[in-house]
């Protein structure tokens, strides 16, 4: 059975050390009183739900997954999800980050972030239900009347109800402007719904008593295309003006998906079949508010495979010590046993150390992120929250695309630690690479994530935002430029801060001759900008422990951190060269290809 241990004490460093994340919210009137006692208080309580009681039913939500009443409409999900959400609600976990006026908590995202880490180390499948809800929160504070967030906001925020987000159909999914579902004006102000959506995640369940779905439509009168698409509220109960709830709205679950991984999660065929909903947002505006779900989930998904890359590496480093096979090659190690530990042979080392670094940096990533989502919503400085909104926008595809991809490769490599055992299906290891595969395709592809990155947010601006992620690169290696000890941490990112200038301008210029050089880049370059965000970050976390390493602190945690910064920079970071070289290898050799793609 796999092993999970919440990983706090390395939160605790990031949170606290690196990014000093109490004295950043002393200036946040929402958080000035959140103290790092209480966040860590919190986190520990995370930990014990998530490890005690998302993660036992990992397995056998794997196995068992969801089961349709197609008489009903009704799903079943696997035995012990309904009331692990149960417990989830209890302990007031859907409220943590939530406005207070709607009955939340009010703790910064910073910490809803941790929790999620958590979460999805634990079971992903499970995690998704109310992963979902938070992000359709999200959409109707930023988007929804006063009388729609009455209605639905204190139902989401305690867990009463669930949300979900519905977009895809089954000719739509990366170009929603060829969606048809109809939302037809019933002179009431509510519009009655008709269509066919699929691949709807938690989209059906029996936790709650009501789901709120987030349907995307089009008005009668409505341009084509993505301008053409508006966004409603659509529950699967609807609710009467005293809150209660009234008759059965006509969407409902025609079938579930069978797929490779995340069994547990209910991905549902949703038939819209005169459904009374309201507009959210302007109409044909529904892409843009969409969007504040859309983004909320895609750092939902990058966090996804952080909890992934972090569970698979745990049982991979406990495998490794306890497999005996094979002797060193620089002489026997175990002197009492029939072998060596797997853990002596320098290949098994580097799956283990890819998938650690990939983990702690993408844990300092998303601290980052959400720092600066915190900030973007609460800092008093108009400067401060425009900046952090406009980071947080370049780092969005990048959390999304480059965490999921290395989640792939750590996985895998975890996979790989355990040989043959990897690949049967008791020791777990197998499900973490299905269940990580989805984080890859599923809210905008890692393709459209790079394609976002590249071409909205970089060259759309001509490169205003990497140039204010470069200033903090450049402060870095202006304040440890000097300093001897920091060199094989700064002269990295120094060198490819340099070098992504001239590579970004090259791009550009030759994508504005032809827009095909773009797409062949794209995926290569996201990954270079990747890199060049896990170095500068993994370049702090190297100057935190130097610094307490010198102060004569002897905790081994800051060793590890520095063997993880060296081995990153020495064996992960170079791989940028090659990305360089492959996307400056432009579109020719792949548009040109008739032939070959006869
Ligand atoms: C398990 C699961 C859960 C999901 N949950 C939800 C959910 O809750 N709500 C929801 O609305 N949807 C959900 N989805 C849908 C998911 O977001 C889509 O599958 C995804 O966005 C891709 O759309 P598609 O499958 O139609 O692929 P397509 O859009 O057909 O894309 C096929 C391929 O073409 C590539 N491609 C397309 N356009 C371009 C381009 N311009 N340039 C380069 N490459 C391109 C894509 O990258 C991809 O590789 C879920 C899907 C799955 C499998």
């Amino acid at each position: 059975m796999p092993i999970y241990t919440p990983p706090l004490r390395d939160m605790q460093f990031v949170l606290h050390e690196v990014f000093k994340v109490t004295d950043e919210f002393k200036a946040m009137p929402a958080h000035a009183e959140v103290d790092a006692d209480t966040i860590n208080a919190v986190l520990e309580e995370a930990g014990k739900f998530a490890a005690g009681v998302a993660f036992p039913l990992n397995i056998s939500g794997d196995t068992e997954g969801c089961k349709l009443d197609t008489a009903t409409h009704e799903v079943t999900p696997p035995k012990g999800f309904k009331e692990a959400y149960r417990q989830y609600v209890e302990g007031g976990w859907p409220a943590l980050s939530c406005d207070p006026e709607y009955g939340g908590q009010g703790l910064p995202h910073t910490v809803n972030q941790c929790l999620y880490e958590m979460l999805n180390s634990a079971n992903q499948a499970w995690t998704m239900y109310p992963g979902l809800s938070h992000g359709a929160y999200e959409a109707l504070l930023a988007h929804g009347t006063d009388e729609q967030k009455k209605t639905y906001l204190p139902k989401l925020v305690s867990g009463e109800w669930t949300g979900t987000m519905c977009l895809t159909e089954p000719h739509c999914g990366t170009d929603l402007g060829m969606l048809r579902t109809k939302a037809e004006p019933q002179g009431d102000g509510t519009y009655k719904l008709t269509g066919n959506k699929i691949f709807i995640s938690a989209g059906e369940h029996d936790f709650t008593e009501n789901i709120v779905h987030l349907v995307l439509a089009r008005l009668p009168d409505a341009p084509k295309g993505s301008k053409g698409i508006s966004l409603f509220v659509v529950p699967k109960f609807k609710v009467n003006a005293d809150g209660s709830l009234g008759e059965r709205n006509p969407i409902f679950c025609t079938g579930l998906e069978h797929k490779m991984g995340i069994h547990g999660n209910a991905t549902a065929q949703i038939a819209i079949d005169g459904a009374t909903g309201t507009l959210v947002g302007e109409p044909n505006k529904g892409l843009a508010a969409m969007f504040v779900m859309m983004n909320a989930a895609r750092l939902g998904v990058g966090n996804q495979s952080l909890g992934l890359t972090e569970v698979a590496f745990q049982n991979a480093l406990a495998y490794a010590k306890d497999r005996i096979q094979m002797r060193s090659l620089s002489g026997t190690k175990a002197k009492d046993k029939e072998a060596d530990p797997i853990i002596v042979h320098p290949d098994v080392r580097k799956m283990l150390l890819t998938a650690k670094a990939y983990a702690e940096g993408a844990r300092a990533l998303q601290v980052f992120c959400t720092l600066l989502l915190d900030k973007a919503h609460g800092h008093p400085d108009e400067k401060v929250r425009k900046d952090s909104d406009e980071l947080v926008a370049l780092l969005t595809p990048i959390v999304k695309a480059f965490v999921t991809d290395n989640g792939h490769v750590a996985t895998n490599a975890c996979m790989q630690v355990f040989g043959g055992h990897g690949f049967i299906k008791e020791w777990g290891m197998e499900q973490f690479v299905r269940d990580n595969r989805i984080n890859m395709i599923y809210e905008g592809t890692n393709t459209i994530q790079s394609l976002d990155l590249l071409g909205r947010k970089v060259l759309g601006n001509n490169g205003a935002t990497l140039k204010k992620f470069g200033k903090l690169v450049g402060q870095l290696v202006a304040e440890e430029g000097v300093n001897e000890k920091m060199a094989e941490f700064i002269n990295p990112i120094a060198y490819l801060g340099d070098q992504m200038t001239k590579f970004t301008t090259e791009i550009g210029f030759r994508g504005f001759q032809n827009p095909d050089e773009v797409g062949a880049a794209a995926v290569d370059y996201l990954r270079v900008a990747g890199h060049l965000v896990f170095g500068y970050l993994f370049a702090r976390m190297a100057q935190v422990a130097l610094r307490e390493i010198a102060a004569g602190n002897t905790d081994p945690f800051y060793v590890a951190k520095l063997q993880t910064a060296r081995f990153y920079f020495a064996k992960l970071f170079p791989e940028t060269a090659t990305l360089m070289r492959t996307a400056r290898a432009g579109s020719k050799v792949l548009m040109d290809t008739d032939a070959a793609l006869a």
